[in-house]
């Protein structure tokens, strides 16, 4: 048997139909920047986030990007952020010559931890001033716990930025009204990287959030800043969402819970059918039902690299996120961090694996994923 990573012709057998009439009109439309498709998908979203405002945008990495220009985030300034997560998160920090400040995680969740933001911030006084956002992300699907982050972020006032790249649907308690992923903070950010549980067949992002005054600057800094057209009062970009890609997404929209219930059935099945002491399986911070799992994470605690080479023998697809946390990239040698400084996220680097955990994978893949499983470690 052979059982991929992910496996988009499956879903794609589902939605052909739909997905190419939606994309046929938007190439009859002629309407081919911006436009009703993106308007609609906008809506959508922010209905789907119960929030005011989404405003699509060119990927997730845009998303991040116009999320901190629209705080005037520069050369200067601090923006805290999760040592571990996939580069974009830290990279639109440097990208605007501010300095990013790098956390350690909750090795439960593998999501910034609360009580490092409370303590930098706390031995930090003299630099407070500076730090213009605090960018926690919910990785994997499951929230980083935003309760406590956010109190400290308001104790100081500084901003929230969540990077909800992963974690679309995903969602957080709050008195039995849970709220979603992105609704959070000041802003949310999402991705739909083909790979990500609402994916385009292409790049695309959005923003979302409840803030009009910020909504409308976000939505002039995705078109170079201008409103009117020609008429600049600050310098964006172009960072807009193409319309085939929000018609594509907005047929996927009306699959993507019933697609996030089959990856957490997949995921109850691992758990239950994972019991080895030499691995560990996500923990569910919240309600298993809250966790969306765009990657099942185990941590092994023995080698990992023969692990890696068993599973290719196998033909069984995994992937590393991420194999180097932000404080050992070569491009962020010069901000001074040395090994050692984040140990959890050092641990997870070097330890965990995901597994296959789309909404399509049969029982049978799973078996014969969980017995090779057994078998390893046995
Ligand atoms: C995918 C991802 C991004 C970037 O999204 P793109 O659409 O690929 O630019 C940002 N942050 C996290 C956590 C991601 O997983």
């Amino acid at each position: 048997m052979h059982v991929p990573l992910l496996d988009l012709n499956a879903q794609l057998d589902e939605i052909r139909d739909e997905v190419k009439i939606a994309i046929d009109e938007v190439v009859e439309s002629t309407r081919y920047i911006m436009g009703p498709k993106v308007t609609e998908f906008e809506r959508e979203i922010a209905d789907y986030c119960n929030v005011e405002h989404g405003i699509g945008v060119s990927s997730g990495t845009d998303a991040l990007l116009v999320s901190l220009m629209a705080l005037d985030v520069g050369p200067g300034d601090i923006v805290i952020t999760t040592d571990y997560s996939f580069f974009a998160s830290a990279g639109v920090i440097a990208r605007l010559h501010a300095t990013p400040v790098f956390l350690d995680i909750d090795p439960k969740t593998y999501n910034l931890d609360p009580e490092q933001l409370e303590t930098w911030l706390k031995e930090n006084e003299d630099k407070i001033d500076k730090v213009k956002a605090i960018i926690p992300v919910h990785l994997f699907g499951q929230c980083a716990d935003m309760k406590p982050i956010i109190k400290t972020a308001r104790k100081y006032d500084i901003p929230v930025i969540e990077d909800a790249a992963q974690a679309i649907g995903a969602r957080y308690p709050n008195n039995g009204n849970p709220l979603k992923a992105g609704s959070m903070g000041k802003m949310g950010c999402f991705s739909f990287f083909p790979s990500k549980n609402l994916g385009g067949m292409g790049d695309g992002g959005m923003v979302v959030t409840r803030d009009d005054q910020l909504a409308e600057k976000l939505r002039k800094l995705r078109n170079h800043g201008a409103a009117p057209k020609y008429y600049h009062s600050m310098v964006g970009g172009n960072f807009r969402l193409d319309p085939i890609q929000a018609a594509v997404l907005s047929v996927k929209l009306q699959y993507l819970d019933e697609w996030h219930q089959k990856r957490q059935e997949n995921a109850e099945y691992y758990k239950k059918n994972l019991n080895l002491d030499a691995l560990t399986t996500p923990e569910n911070a919240y309600r298993p039902e809250y966790h969306i799992y765009n990657q099942f994470i185990i941590s092994v605690k023995g080698d990992r690299e023969e692990l890696k080479t068993f599973l290719r023998k196998k033909q069984i697809g995994f992937g590393v996120y991420y194999p180097v946390p932000f404080h050992k990239q070569e491009c962020f040698e010069y901000l001074g961090y040395q090994d050692g400084d984040f140990p959890k996220s050092e641990y997870a680097a070097e330890h965990t694996l995901a597994l296959p955990i789309y909404p399509e994978l049969s029982v049978e893949m799973q078996d014969y994923i969980i017995d090779a499983l057994h078998e390893f470690f046995e």
